[in-house]
């Protein structure tokens, strides 16, 4: 038997770039959080219910009035139409969202289809859950699927499709065409959707967020999963949310009363506030994340590098063979935070199966000087490896 106090699960890229740019004092464009501080309004809301609100466990489900808030917030913005009494789920982050999804309603030798670059929490937490991967590789610039794709990997075991959209890392919105085709196909096999939207909110442009949820046939047949820690910016918090017909959340809860239980009530009670008064902060803030991320952009054409489109979620990549960079993207990322002081993350490790090796991740929600000073340190990492 495998020794059980030694896991063969690795350290997430996420905490191993952070780490390591706390210990060289790096700047950090590596894992996904914004310096902007998130609505003070909010914030207010959750320190005035830590001191004067309920501070117990509050119901396992999530406070009534969070989930209305929910029910209301999507139904404004995205026209879904949810009962919040038998349809919605409080939980402490997508993360959890998605393992009471993956626990919840996974049974042992269940097929999944899953799309590479694929996050990180997806296939540990699918294969502990007893099910197995079918995996999908997206590649660069445009990381679409197409039918073919789709139809060699649903077979007759296939039960569940797990979609992240808005993608991270590929900051790809996908067209209403390639929802389209996948809900068909999921109609057509009486498959599951499990979609990952947390960066609903985050989406620049002319791109639209379409939630998978609205296409024909899939209402009864998609778990819709929310971050209100990517709505507010404020990804500490780890309230996340949901959404599925009674009978598809009546298994979610089943999971989630073992996982966590409940979420801090008084972050609940705020975010149902943030949620009715905040259409200000919505509109305002992928406004200004867009000029980060052109800031940033620019920034690094610049100075020379190769830069792929980006329609949502805090990220831009840069294709390295194409910036001058021999190296692949795992030993810059290393060479960059010890070299040169700047950490970003390789998407490679998004990859299971034959990994896309020539891409890297920025995060651009930063302010300016961050977004500058991270420019020339990666021009000067470029230098450093062309000079070796
Ligand atoms: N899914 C995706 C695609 C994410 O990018 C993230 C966090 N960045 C999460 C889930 C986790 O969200 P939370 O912090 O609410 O657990
Ligand atoms: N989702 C964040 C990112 O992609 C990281 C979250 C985490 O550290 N687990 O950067």
């Amino acid at each position: 038997m495998a020794n059980p106090i030694f896991s063969s699960l690795p350290t997430t890229i996420f905490e191993e770039m952070s780490g390591l740019a706390r210990q060289l004092g790096a700047v950090n464009l590596g894992q996904g959080f914004p310096d902007d501080p998130g609505p003070e309004a909010v914030r207010a809301q959750a320190a005035e219910a830590v001191l004067h609100g309920y501070n117990q466990y509050p119901p396992m489900a999530g406070l009534p009035e969070l989930r209305q808030a929910v029910a209301g917030h999507y139904g404004r913005t995205q026209g879904i139409d949810l009962d919040w009494e038998r349809e919605i789920t409080v939980t402490s982050g997508a993360t959890e969202a998605l393992a009471a999804a993956f626990f919840g309603l996974i049974e042992p030798g269940d097929e999944v289809v899953v799309f590479q670059p694929v996050y990180d929490a997806y296939l540990p937490l699918i294969r502990r859950a007893g099910g197995t991967p079918r995996l999908v590789s997206l590649q660069p610039p445009a990381w679409r699927f197409d039918r073919a794709m789709l139809e060699a990997a649903f077979t007759p075991r296939t039960r569940f499709v797990v979609l992240n959209n808005p993608n991270n890392p590929t900051g790809v919105v996908l067209p209403d065409e390639d929802l389209a085709l996948l809900a068909e196909l999921c109609v057509a096999h009486d498959v599951i959707a499990l979609c990952d939207e947390v960066w609903e909110q985050v989406v620049f442009g002319n791109a639209r967020h379409r939630p998978l949820i609205a296409y024909p046939g899939m209402r009864e047949r998609t778990v819709k999963i929310g971050s209100a820690g990517k709505m507010f910016g404020l990804t500490g918090w780890k309230v996340g949310f949901l959404c599925a017909a009674p009978g598809l959340t009546h298994s979610l809860a089943r999971a989630h009363q073992f996982l966590t239980f409940t979420t801090p009530p008084n972050l609940q009670s705020a975010v149902a506030w943030g949620l009715a008064n905040s259409d200000d902060w919505f509109a305002r803030m992928p406004r200004d994340l867009e000029r980060s991320r052109d800031r940033l952009s620019e920034g690094l054409r610049r100075e020379g590098f190769a830069v792929l489109a980006s329609q949502g979620a805090y990220f831009l990549n840069v294709d390295l063979p194409a910036s001058g960079v021999a190296l692949p993207d795992r030993e810059f990322c290393l060479r960059a935070v010890r070299e040169a002081g700047v950490a970003a993350i390789p998407v490679s490790t998004f990859y299971e199966d034959a990994p896309v090796t020539s891409i890297v991740r920025l995060c651009f929600s930063k302010r300016d000087e961050t977004l500058d000073a991270g420019v020339e340190r990666l021009a000067k990492a470029r230098a450093l490896v062309a000079a070796a």
